[in-house]
């Protein structure tokens, strides 16, 4: 099997996908901010006031693979995301994020307009079905567990949000285990439905803490966890892997002026969390680093056993096509190219 041999950046793969302009931008007759050149290739247009384009920006950006608006779900399903399933079921780790500026697409990406909705449905819904659907074609000399678990990460405090009573869980590790939350709440499932039961508390949980706490959904990370463990009852053989998929706090940066208080300090929290991330693909990648700076924060320490080695990732970067977000989508991308 060849999953033994890979390694490094082989294993870390960039898309980025635009979303269609919304009904607001449609009604102010936007022109997209970005072009497609190729299957690879993406380029910003930034545009002077006066909607000429400006003559100073003639860089491309250039990915695994680009995604433009017209995109299904089940296209960035099947190549962002299930490779990296399927090295799951053969005992791996994986990871798939989402990251862009709030509004461009991560949970729609992830998760979906609608959790079950056949067309709609994201990359976290999908991966449960190709699970379940790998479980239920294996023979019966092959006993499956699966658990899930799903926290956020804010203000560098990871929350339980299929238990609000633990709001700051602790990282630990050890040799048996790994690296692990403590206490983390770790439901058993046995069907597609009781995933989605446990997504929708999740994310009436994170809802409810965010009003409770007067902060955006969108300035924490949310973590979905499923380990999936498989004994050979023939030959006593066992293998687990865990697959994480995160939908990252928005990227976009606050105004420069007027920020104080929490609001500038979630903002600094954020831009650290973030750029430790990149920080840590961009070692894995660049093939020249000894040391991977994955202490640099809770997010990085968590996912310390899932990037990199022997696991898979993507990264997803998703952008706003308006040319009033033209410069945040230029640092999304210069963010996922950084990654490669
Ligand atoms: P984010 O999670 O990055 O803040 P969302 O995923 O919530 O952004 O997307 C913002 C809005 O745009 C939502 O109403 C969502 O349904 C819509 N949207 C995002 N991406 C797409 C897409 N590819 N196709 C159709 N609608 C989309
Ligand atoms: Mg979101």
């Amino acid at each position: 099997m060849s999953g033994k041999e890979q390694q490094g950046s082989g294993n870390i793969q960039v898309v980025c996908r635009v979303r269609p302009f919304n009904k607001s931008e449609l009604e102010m007759g936007s022109v997209p901010c970005v072009e497609f050149l190729d299957q690879q290739t993406i380029r910003v247009k930034l545009t002077n006031t006066d909607g000429k384009e400006k003559a100073d920006n003639k860089q491309l950006f250039n990915f695994d693979r680009v995604f433009n608006m017209e995109t299904t779900q089940e296209q960035i399903y099947e190549v962002a995301a299930k490779p990296v399933v399927q090295s799951v079921l053969e005992g791996f780790n994986g990871t798939v994020f989402a990251y862009g500026q709030t509004s461009s697409g991560k949970t729609f990406t992830m998760q979906g307009a609608s959790i079950d909705d056949e067309k709609l449905k994201g990359v976290i819904p999908r991966m449960v079905k190709t699970v379940f659907q790998h479980i239920s074609d294996a023979p019966d000399h092959i006993e499956f567990r699966i658990k899930i678990s799903i926290v956020e990460i804010y203000m560098e405090k990871i929350r339980d949000l299929l238990d609000n009573t633990k709001q700051n869980l602790v990282v630990r590790e050890d040799k048996q285990r790994g690296i692990y939350i403590q206490d983390v709440t770790e439901q058993y499932v046995s069907n597609e439905q009781d995933v989605f039961d446990l997504l929708r508390i999740g994310n009436q949980n994170r809802a409810v803490t965010a009003t409770n706490m007067n902060e955006g959904s969108s300035r924490s990370h949310m973590l979905f966890m499923m380990s999936v463990s498989q004994n050979n009852l023939n030959d006593l053989s066992a293998k687990t892997g865990k697959l994480i998929l995160v939908d990252l706090a928005g990227s976009e940066k606050v105004a420069k002026t007027g920020a104080e208080g929490r609001v500038l300090d979630e903002a600094k929290t954020i831009n650290q969390s973030l750029s430790s991330l990149g920080n840590v693909i961009n070692a894995l990648t660049d093939g020249k680093s000894s040391h991977i700076p994955y202490r640099n924060s809770k997010l990085t320490r968590v996912l310390q056993e899932s990037i990199g080695g022997n696991s898979k990732t993507t990264l997803i970067v998703t952008c706003s096509p308006s040319p009033f977000n033209d410069l945040e989508t230029l640092s999304t991308l210069r963010f996922g190219i950084r990654a490669k």
